[in-house]
């Protein structure tokens, strides 16, 4: 967590499609902009910095990325306006995207380990397009594999304290990777499929995900949009 800035798509899945929002500027690095609160989503875990645009009075400045450094929610901006507030935009249309291939790595690592045993150690999600790298490898898998949006299931997120985390509940997921300072944690549910700890954003239901394309080529998948 950013000691500064709020990033509201950790707070329900509804708040991971806020396309606009009002902002105060905290201040200006050399090279962005450090905001109260933020709707896009900063580099890590998988899944690529959002891309915008902020706008200060009647100029607009184009956001090329978002990053952490020094513990600090960056918006990396292409030039510095001054300005004390604005409006954040984000980029939707390649967000969205992002978000249907976030969800579909999540069931397709959760239906890995539950019927195969193999947990994934390494993920990461494009606009289309996402890969995942497992421990050992595997070249057949069940239908359902490629019937995740067909199933249409329910995505929820909340935040339990890290105390009252059931190890058992989230076995596919690394806990011993989550930043120890933690002390709550967001949960990413798919209804009878995953639990999982994850600070991305996701879609509200599998169906958003629309058709896709998967492939094993042994210990990676590869996956993306039709
Ligand atoms: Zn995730």
């Amino acid at each position: 967590m950013s000691e500064e800035t709020v990033a509201l798509y950790l707070k329900s899945i509804e708040d991971c499609y806020l396309k606009e929002l009002p902002v105060k500027i905290i201040s200006i690095e050399e090279d962005g902009y450090i905001l109260d609160r933020t709707i896009m989503h900063y580099e890590g875990g998988g899944q690529p910095g959002d891309r915008g645009k902020l706008i200060i009075g009647d100029k607009e400045v184009f956001i090329v990325n978002v990053i952490k450094r020094r513990n600090r929610i960056v918006h990396l901006a292409k030039e510095l306006v001054e300005g004390k507030e604005g409006i954040l935009k984000l980029d939707w249309e390649r967000r969205y995207e992002i978000m249907k291939m976030h969800t579909l790595q999540h069931a397709i690592s959760a239906l890995l380990y539950d019927k195969h045993g193999i947990k994934t150690i390494q993920s990461q999600v494009y606009k289309g397009y996402g890969e995942i790298l497992l421990e050992r490898e595997i070249y057949d898998l069940e239908d359902e594999f490629y019937l995740i949006n067909e199933m249409a299931r329910e995505v929820k997120r909340y935040s339990i304290q890290k105390e009252n985390l059931n190890p058992s509940l989230l076995k596919r997921c690394n806990l011993e990777r989550l930043p120890k300072s933690l002390t709550k944690v967001s949960i990413v549910e798919i209804d009878g499929i995953d639990k999982c700890a994850c600070a991305g954003t996701h879609v509200k239901n599998t169906s958003e995900i629309g058709k896709y394309w998967l492939r094993t080529m042994g210990r990676r998948i590869e996956f993306g949009k039709f």
